[in-house]
């Protein structure tokens, strides 16, 4: 199984807009960021988890060509505006599936309408086959087993996603122990980790570095990153050895 890591920065992406900020003018790849998003496949499945506004880019750069299915964390304009991108792939597969909480389906089927109503469809427009996902309830996809992990990004419900041995949390600040227990030792953690200083929806590094130590995942990898955190270099060398900052394309194994 291959995670391939589709973007790693924050709702305005790396750089922002007009920003003058040093990070922001960075001529490290590894500190271009785009709105976070995975595609996690193998020969059996491929499934990209969340679906933001450079989901049409993502595509091209990493050569995604098949989704089974979007697994969506959670309904923020950063995780889910490029759904309509998904047009490609429904020319080619048909009615792609799309995993979520109800809360998260209903929400998009109100920005979106025109992708979920069944009459009077726009020519060209896409189909989804909306799939609800509820706490404690594993799903498969193409047998592979996933468990949803339920989180709270502030005042939000998010779901992260238990893949194999492979475990992506986003957009968390807190996790009950119950979940935790789901997660504990796994081989690799996906963990967001905004920056250094406090924020009352995202991990910031101490509380993301917390997280890690008492799920003791082999490897750690920190995503969803404000340019406020700093050069992706720096980062790097205040983490403990099994810590990681991803960054775009960044390809791994499990
Ligand atoms: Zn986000």
């Amino acid at each position: 199984m291959k995670i391939y890591f589709l973007g790693t920065g924050t709702s305005q992406g790396i750089p922002v807009i007009g920003s003058n900020h040093s990070v922001c003018l960075s001529n490290d790849s590894k500190d271009k960021r785009l709105r976070v998003s995975v595609w996690v496949y193998s020969e059996d499945f491929s499934i990209v988890i969340d679906c933001g506004p450079d989901f049409r880019q993502q595509m091209l750069i990493s050569k995604c060509g098949y989704i089974d299915a979007l697994l969506m964390t959670h309904e923020h304009a950063d995780h889910t505006a490029g759904l309509d991108d998904i047009r490609p792939f429904y020319f080619k597969q048909g009615d792609i599936p799309i995993y979520g909480h109800k809360r998260v389906l209903e929400n998009l089927e109100k920005r979106f309408d025109y992708i979920f109503k069944n009459e009077n469809k726009y020519p060209g427009a896409p189909s989804v086959i909306p799939i609800e996902v509820k706490e404690n309830f594993n799903f498969t996809i193409k047998n592979q087993i996933i468990v949803p992990i339920n989180a709270t990004h502030g005042d939000l419900q998010v779901f992260g996603y238990k893949i194999s041995d492979f475990v992506y949390l986003t957009d968390v600040k807190t996790v009950e122990l119950t979940e935790i227990n789901k997660i504990k030792e796994c081989k690799v953690l996906v963990i967001n980790c905004l920056r250094e200083e406090s924020h009352h929806s995202h991990f910031n590094l101490q509380e993301a570095l917390d997280f890690i130590s008492l799920v003791r995942p082999e490897k750690a990898y920190l995503t969803h990153i404000s340019h406020l955190f700093g050069f992706h270099e720096e980062i790097q060398k205040k983490l403990p050895e099994n810590v990681f900052v991803a960054y775009d394309n960044l390809e791994i194994l499990i």
